[in-house]
């Protein structure tokens, strides 16, 4: 069995004190410091996969469309996705959506204080617990981010691999040993802003950092050789392709996906994931006929649009499809709902990432058909 690592009190304050101290100093102003817990809360949802300069924007606008939970927890999904489209890894919203109803239903409308009350909520883990309970409430909560991970891990030369069992179980001890009574929230911010502004990945600043009197690693020559992580997981390349079907009135099919899964509950052009033996042409033949029951005939490559999501890298094709029907009557078979709308309206839906650059696409290609000047589509990174 592995030994937890221990600090002494000494060490402990010594470093709490110089990182609140430093933190103070150098903090980011960000429109989520200050706030309240459901800000807060936002906040750290937001940022679970997204980096901070992308996701200010987006949480100015979630918040003066949501200002409270109240708000939050009785908007339809559909609105909220619609604020939340570009941000991706769309089931943290219908998380944060579901969470929102029971905070109303179960708490009065209050984020709960306790960690047991507010790990019960969806999407709600450890980390994003620890998080609001120490910057929102300050609660000597601890919290392990990726930040944290290289913090510590350089602080106290942790060798291996920092997932695994042991070091995840090491991490969370010493974030718990380290954090402080008194302003737990500076502390933990003052963590993870280190990791960000001055304990970087590839060239930590150690000559700036005020834990380098207490830092393994800092001392070391190379500080940046820790944390050991295993190398990377290989990259998958994958073909979607969709059929942008239009009817004789001009107005395109889009049908939304079910709740569950990658871009559950966005609305997209049907598509199908290509099989290795199928052309993407033949995929949008089968996207219009698996997600929503139509036949088609399989016109011009209106984009190509290449995309990438955890470790996989998707080109995402569109082809023009006209329906074989003149009247045709899609059957929801692989969506929720399925909806005909112009060219102009489909801007009135949350689309994920790829299928708002195909959407783009589509303005180009019919502006383009609109002038008699159709040549072959772009492709689009
Ligand atoms: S001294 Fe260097 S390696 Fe250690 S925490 Fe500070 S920046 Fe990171």
């Amino acid at each position: 069995m592995s030994m937890l690592p221990v600090v002494d009190d000494e060490k402990r304050a010594r470093m709490a004190a110089r990182l609140v101290e430093w933190f103070l100093v150098h903090k980011r102003d960000l429109p989520w410091r200050g706030a309240s817990p459901y800000a807060v809360w936002v906040s750290e949802i937001m940022l679970q996969q997204t980096q901070v300069a992308t996701a200010i924007p987006f949480f100015r606008r979630f918040m003066a469309h949501f200002p409270t939970v109240e708000a939050l927890a009785t908007a339809p999904i559909d609105e909220v996705l619609k604020h939340w489209a570009g941000l991706g890894y769309y089931a943290r919203t219908r998380n944060l959506h579901s969470a929102a109803q029971a905070v109303v239903a179960r708490f009065g409308g209050e984020v709960p204080r306790t960690p047991q009350e507010i790990e019960s909520l969806p999407g709600i883990g450890r980390y994003t617990s620890g998080a609001i309970l120490s910057i929102a409430y300050g609660l000597p909560r601890p919290l392990v981010d990726a930040n944290v991970i290289r913090v510590l891990s350089r602080v106290f030369g942790l060798r291996g691999d920092p997932k695994s069992t042991s070091n995840q179980a090491a991490l969370w001890s010493l974030a718990e040993q380290l954090v402080p009574d008194s302003c737990p929230g500076d502390f933990n911010q003052g963590l993870m802003e280190l990791g960000a502004l001055i304990c970087s990945p590839a060239e930590p600043k150690c000559e700036r950092c005020p834990l380098l009197p207490d830092c393994i690693a800092g001392n070391s020559s190379d500080p940046s050789a820790l944390p050991e992580f295993p190398p990377g997981r290989s990259i998958i390349s994958v073909t979607h392709s969709s059929a942008l079907i239009r009817d004789n009135t001009g107005r395109f099919l889009i049908a939304q996906r079910p709740l569950h899964g990658l871009w559950g509950g966005l609305w997209e052009f049907p598509r199908v994931v290509c099989d290795p033996a199928e052309t993407p042409a033949e995929g949008a033949a089968r996207a219009a006929r698996e997600v929503v029951g139509l036949e088609t005939l399989i016109g011009a490559k209106v984009g190509k649009i290449k995309h990438g999501v955890t470790h996989h890298r998707i080109t995402l094709y569109g082809f023009e499809a006209q329906p074989s029907s003149p009247h045709p009557d899609p059957t929801p078979l692989d969506c929720m709902a399925w909806r005909w709308e112009t060219p102009e309206s489909l801007e009135n839906y949350a689309f994920s990432s790829p299928q708002v650059l195909l959407r783009e696409a589509l303005r180009d290609y019919l502006h383009r058909e609109l002038i008699g000047d159709l040549q072959p589509a772009l492709d689009i990174y």
